[in-house]
């Protein structure tokens, strides 16, 4: 054989090896299969609270370019989370996920046109759940109210309920109306106004979670002389605003703006409303 063609097939040769080889080590990502995997790992489950928001990473592997717009989400229920395309880089895909109800749903990335689907993630959307709604009251809460006179009651209820969420049970609407007033954090504001002469109870209801305040018996008087002032019938007077409490009889509690006063009734504890964020007044010292 000639020598320059033994050095061809031998040059021939190193080429396939070379090519071979080179073949093996791009095997990764060249020829890797086409493929779309959540970053979550085994069985892959988010859990976040109502209102978080997280970003969720999925990476894609294909041996065509994609686009965003080859990207379906298939989503088992929208009214548990919201699911949002933030961007496409570096073979991942970034969705941004918003809970918005309390539930577990399916969330899965496809790209139909080359008929690739990611693992299921479960996404659990979690509450914390209040186990009671107290009242500012204390035990065996009462309150007199004057007819056509309101009176505001607090409930600590927890930081993630909504409003909504919340219903005033009366049982005789004849007698007392309540109405919603703020929340501030964890508490929430109902004014209660005498409608008509008697007495009735409330409570606030979270149906949802089928959780109660205990029942408050209100008794509404005929006029506010028969009540008397809030002096005789507050234990406290509270300020919402600079979250003090004072004396009945405090020159402060006497002056305070109505808008910002919260009259805790007669039995509540003075601990109960330290509870509720309160610092007694240095001057009257509650
Ligand atoms: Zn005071």
């Amino acid at each position: 054989m000639p020598r320059n063609i033994l050095c061809f097939i031998i040059c021939l040769l190193l080429c396939i090896m070379l090519a071979g080889c080179s073949d093996g080590s791009d095997s990764e990502s060249g020829n890797a299969i086409p493929s779309i995997t959540t970053t979550l790992g085994e069985n892959p489950t988010i859990t976040f609270d109502i209102g978080e928001s997280q970003t969720v990473a999925f990476r894609v592997v294909t041996d065509e370019p994609v686009f965003q717009s080859d990207f379906a989400v298939a989503l088992s229920n929208t009214e548990i989370a919201d699911v949002e395309y933030l961007r496409f880089s570096d073979g991942f895909a970034y969705y941004s996920i918003k809970a918005k109800k309390q539930g577990t749903i399916d969330l899965c990335l496809e790209i139909p046109t080359l008929d690739l689907k990611s693992e299921t993630v479960k996404i659990k959307v979690t509450e914390t759940i209040p186990n009671n709604i107290y009242v500012s009251l204390g035990e065996a809460p009462e309150i007199s109210i004057a007819k056509e006179g309101s009176k505001t009651v607090c409930f600590r209820v927890g930081e993630n309920i909504s409003q909504e969420a919340l219903m005033p049970v009366i049982a005789d609407r004849d007698i007392v109306k309540a109405e919603f007033e703020r929340r501030s954090g964890a508490y929430f504001y109902y004014k209660i106004t005498g409608l008509s002469k008697g007495s009735t109870t409330l409570y606030l209801e979270m149906s949802e979670y089928g959780v109660c305040s205990e029942t408050i018996t209100l008794y509404v008087v005929e006029n506010s002389s028969s009540l008397g002032p809030d002096e005789t019938t507050a234990a406290y007077i509270g300020n919402s605003e600079s979250k003090k409490f004072h004396k009945p009889t405090c020159g402060s509690a006497q002056t305070m703006n109505s808008e910002n006063k919260v009259v805790f009734d007669i039995g509540t504890d003075r601990q109960t409303v330290i509870d509720m964020g309160y610092s007694p007044c240095g001057n009257c010292n509650p």
